[in-house]
């Protein structure tokens, strides 16, 4: 189903400083909008970024029936516009919505919603390489019922803006502290789904972790507290005696797109590694000995962050380095060259507009 348009009557690009951009504050012109409703999607529209009306009895609001994706566009040398791996967002976002009980999009809409807004607001799209446009897909359950069941009406909206290079001011390794009294995640929860809840329950114990000066939260498994699972909202990397570490996927992990590109260049550069359940204990001891020499967590947002420091139960591990190591560098160096066209496409990862 095709996407109509409504475009705005003027742009608001003027008002935008491009260089002193921070995340998420600043929307494009237009969004995407679809509605659900007596068990089919609508037809969606593309229409300036604006307000939305719901009534205050939309289950959203009270039950938090809700899913997101995050994905970035990013412009070539040659001025088109580089949409990355849509395909692993769409499938994930599918997997989101069957876990929360929500209707699936159809494959057609999201590429519509996504390259409709693109389209409209190209213009948004930073030409300065290391700066992209973040890309928000959603969805809501809308209906009017306190009764506590799967609504029965749904809106999809995809909205965007522009967002700046993670490292102009210089790579700051992170600074991570197990919270080992709180868990993010729990063995058949939600945790590999990307829904409101997950991050809500994480924000008191990362605050925690920010007023005793940490950056983030080292997420250990719910069940013994002791298996490293994620750091943040990103995936968590360790190189040991030479070998890429990461934890294996679960239904506790969320399946992070750069860590799937990061495992897949990996593959292709004949590097060892292997996903494998990993102690928090091992990797402390695997710092003392010296056999730990770099960990590093992915997300889109900034692709790839040093790890430079790790609190667990009054022990402390120090990675003694302000940049980033080599390996972490290389992934870093690989996908952003992916993103801005200045590395082959590796197969089917840009989607150009
Ligand atoms: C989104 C997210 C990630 C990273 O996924 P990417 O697809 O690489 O951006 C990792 N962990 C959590 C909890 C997330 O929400």
């Amino acid at each position: 189903m095709g996407y109509q348009l409504h475009i705005a009557d003027r742009s608001r690009i003027g008002s935008v400083d491009f260089d002193r951009l921070r995340f998420g504050e600043v929307f494009s012109d237009h969004m995407a909008e679809q509605l659900y409703a007596d068990g089919a999607w609508g037809e969606g529209l593309i229409k300036p970024f604006g307000e939305i009306s719901l009534t205050p009895a939309a289950s959203i609001f009270h039950y938090g029936q809700g899913i997101f994706e995050g994905l970035k566009a990013f412009r070539y040398a040659d001025g088109r516009i580089n949409v990355f791996r849509p395909d692993l967002h769409y499938r994930r976002f599918v997997r989101s919505a069957e876990r929360m009980h929500m209707p699936p999009l159809a494959e057609a809409d999201w590429y519509a919603s996504i390259e409709g807004v693109l389209k409209q607001d190209a213009a948004w799209v930073p030409k300065a390489t290391y700066k992209s446009y973040y890309m928000r897909p959603f969805m809501i359950a809308t209906e009017q019922v306190l009764g506590v069941r799967p609504a029965r009406r749904y809106r999809y909206y995809m909205m965007g803006g522009p967002v700046g290079d993670y490292y102009s001011e210089g790579v700051r390794p992170v600074k991570l502290t197990t919270m080992p009294e709180n868990a993010r995640s729990m063995p058949g929860g939600t945790g590999s789904a990307k829904t409101l809840a997950n991050y809500a329950i994480a924000m008191m114990p990362s605050q925690k972790a920010m007023a005793l000066g940490y950056t983030q939260v080292l997420w250990l498994d719910a069940t013994e507290r002791r298996w490293v699972e994620e750091v943040g909202t990103s995936n968590i990397f360790f190189v040991i005696d030479g070998l890429l570490v990461t934890p294996p996927l679960g239904d506790t992990i969320l399946a992070g797109v750069t860590r799937h590109s990061t495992l897949e260049l990996a593959r292709a550069w004949d590097m060892p590694v292997v996903e494998r359940p990993i102690s928090i204990d091992e990797v402390l001891e695997a710092g003392r000995s010296g056999a730990l020499s770099e960990a590093f967590a992915t997300g889109t947002a900034a692709v790839v962050s040093p790890i430079g420091h790790i609190h667990h139960a009054g022990r402390t591990l120090d990675l003694d380095h302000d940049r980033m190591g080599p390996v972490a560098a290389r992934f870093h160096k690989a996908i952003t060259d992916i993103h801005h066209g200045l590395a082959p496409d590796p197969g089917g990862w840009c989607h150009l507009i």
